[in-house]
Formats: C-alpha cells, structure tokens, sequence
C-alpha cells in the first residue's frame, strides 16, 4: 500500500456515533449535524449518514458532498461569512434546512435570490457571543474580533430586517464559538449569552423554533486510547442544564472534530533518520500538505512506530519532506528505535486532516480508506515490506 495514508477506524467511528444518537436522545428536540468541514471522505460521510446524524456545511461544494453522500437536503444547515451567489442558489435549489446568516448584506441578497425563484428561505442569524472558547486564536471563533457572525448588540436591528423581508422566514439563532473546547464552562457561557439574547427577542415578542449553538466538543489528542469517545454525556447535559428553553424549541448541535477525530490515523513510512549534532530526526514521507495541524495550530498529536514495538527508545523531531521549516510532526518525541523502512502511525488524525491536504510541492492527495481491519492491515504493510 502506498503511504501516506489515512486509516478510519470502522469500529471507533461507530461507537462514537452510538454514543452521540444515545446521550442526544435523552434531551427532547436536541438534533446533531455532522460539521462535514472535518472530513469528507466518501465513505465516512456515508457511515455517518446511515447513522442519522444531519449535516452542517460551510460551502456550497459541502452542500453537495453531504447530498452526494446522502442527506437529505432537509437535514443540511449552510454556515459561511461569504457565500456566494451560487452556493446559496444550490441551497435554495436544494430545499436546505436552513441558512446561517453571518452579515445584512448577505441577508438582503439571500432574500433577492430566493425571491427570483419564488422561494422561502429559511434563516437562522448566526450571532458572535463575544464568548472566549479558551482554544487557540486560530480556532477561536466566537470573539468580537473574529470575522465570523453578527454582533450580538446587532442582533434584534437584523432580526427585524429579516421578519419585514418577503422571501425571508426568521427560525432563531445560531451560534459556534470554538473548536476543541474540553472545559464545559466555555459552553455555560455560551448558554449564558443565548439565554440573555433569547429573553430580549421574547421580550419583543419574537419567538425562536432553532437555537443552534454549533459545534467544538475537543478530544483527547494526548491520550487518545485512554479517550477514544469524547465526553458526549457531559456536553450534551452541560447544554441541556444551562440553556434556558420551551418545549417547542429545537436545539441543533454541529459537531465535526469530536465525531472523527480519533478515528483516523495518517500511517506515513520513514525514509531516512538523519542525526545532526544536537538531534535525531526521523524523515518520513507525510508533510504538512497531508496534515497540517502541526504546522497550522501547533497541534499535538501521539506518534507512534509500529513496525518496531520494542525499547529501545531514543528522542526524535519527526519532519516530512516538505521545504517547509513548520514541516514537522512533533519535537523530542520518545519512540521505539526507528529506522528507514519502518511504519509510523500519527493519531487522533480523524478531523481536518485529509480534507485539509493540499497538493503544494506537486504532491499527491494522500487516500483514506474505512475498514475494522487495521491490525491486519497493519500486518500486511510489514509483510509487504520484508
Ligand atoms: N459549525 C461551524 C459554523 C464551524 O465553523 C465549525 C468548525 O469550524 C463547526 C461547526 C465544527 O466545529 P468542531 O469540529 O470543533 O466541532
């Protein structure tokens, strides 16, 4: 088999698509997209489509891959601080469940189109909390210096517009603050604030069917085998809790890093292990154009030699190929004696890690592929490799 390639783990992502129908079921009117953003692997998309989940997409190309795969077009919510004139035509044309409005101008041209196909659209108005997600300043989206969303000071001058627009239905209010939140006070927070904001528009007489308070629910991406599920229970309680609503209201949740995180694996082989005078590096033939986490977030992720299990262990900085200085895995990392030839496996690499690959370089694309078999898979590489 070629490397690098991304491994789905058939089984992991099962359980973990049990374990949300489960804890999500226990509320009434709690409903869960899959962000596709994390992962769009065909037969990934597919799996989680047959588990019911619905869809929440960033483009109008997601918007197709989730019909493509299969969910219905009244289950896919379409998010996104610039759509385009053809995204939101494909949406209309769809028959999605709802827009997330992210400005007035984005609004205002949603309702002209929609109007020229004698359509309705469905809105949702997505609003920036100005609430710290506590993650990184690249994957926090929830401040008021973010690009993303309505100021909530801005919020009932937009929700007005909406309700006067002619090919405009208002539903609510929608939300998402951050990605890979393990602190479920950050999400008190968020309830907090769409309480606060829920009470205002009530107080103006405007009732809400959706409150959607997106996605972010992190994972363990240091002990990913202790931690294979993330903490669904809690998240899904946390909100059921603090969020203030009536019965008729429906909460949608849109989690894409918690579903497939720990899944996946990017299996990458070594071609040489170089020592300079301070260091040992161990070069292998995945980059940062096949998981750019490292590169883009400092992201940590557990690394693995599994062709040699045995001690000895030595310290190494695993790099990739790339002419890139940020083009490393990790640094100082304890790993079994590694040599040219051997397989190294980098977890927890699920989510935004072959859907962000790039061809930079002239590489290819790495594939991913979906089985129960990774031991024998795994078997089979060091067979092919004798
Ligand atoms: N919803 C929106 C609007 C997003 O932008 C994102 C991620 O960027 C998500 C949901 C999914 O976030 P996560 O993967 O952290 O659950």
């Amino acid at each position: 088999m070629k490397t690098p390639f991304y491994y789905y783990n058939d089984e992991v992502l099962g359980k973990t698509l049990d374990t949300i129908n489960c804890e999500a079921a226990k509320y009434e009117n709690f409903f869960v997209h899959y962000a596709v953003k994390a992962n769009t692997n065909r037969q990934v998309l597919k799996r989680i489509q047959e588990a019911g989940l619905g869809a929440d997409c960033v483009s109008g190309g997601e918007i197709q891959a989730a019909l493509d795969a299969g969910f219905s077009a009244q289950s896919i919510v379409f998010a996104g601080v610039g759509k385009n004139d053809w995204e939101i035509n494909l949406g209309l044309d769809a028959g999605i469940m709802c827009f997330n409005v992210e400005s007035l101008p984005e609004l205002e041209v949603i309702n002209l189109l929609a109007g020229k196909k004698g359509k309705i659209a469905n809105v949702c108005m997505r609003i920036n909390p100005d609430v710290d997600a506590h993650t990184h300043a690249n994957i926090t989206t929830g401040m008021s210096e973010n690009k993303f969303g309505i100021a909530y000071q801005d919020m009932f001058s937009i929700v007005s517009a909406a309700q006067n627009m002619e090919n405009i239905r208002f539903k609510g209010l929608h939300f998402h603050i951050g990605s890979q939140i393990l602190d479920m006070v950050d999400f008190r927070h968020l309830c907090s604030r769409i309480n606060e904001l829920v009470d205002e528009l009530e107080a103006r007489g405007i009732s809400l069917d959706i409150i959607n308070v997106g996605g972010g629910l992190g994972v363990d991406y240091v002990n990913p085998e202790d931690h294979p599920i993330p903490d669904f229970k809690d998240y899904f309680s946390t909100y059921n809790t603090y969020l203030k609503r009536n019965k008729n209201q429906q909460i949608h949740f849109e989690l894409g890093r918690a579903v497939v995180a720990q899944c996946g694996r990017l299996i990458t082989k070594v071609l040489f292990v170089k020592e300079s005078r301070s260091r040992k590096f161990a070069i292998v033939d995945a980059g940062m154009t096949d998981l750019i986490r490292p590169a883009l977030y400092d992201a940590h992720h557990k690394i693995r030699n599994i062709s040699n299990t045995h001690t000895p262990y030595y310290i190494y900085d695993v790099v990739g190929p790339i002419c890139e200085s940020s083009d490393v895995f990790d640094r100082d990392i304890s790993l079994s004696e590694t040599k040219r030839g051997d397989y190294l496996e980098i977890l927890s690499a699920g989510a935004y890690g072959e859907i962000m690959a790039s061809q930079y370089n002239c590489r290819e694309l790495p594939k991913g592929y979906i089985s129960s078999e990774f031991p024998n898979l795994v078997q089979n590489l060091l067979q092919e490799n004798q």
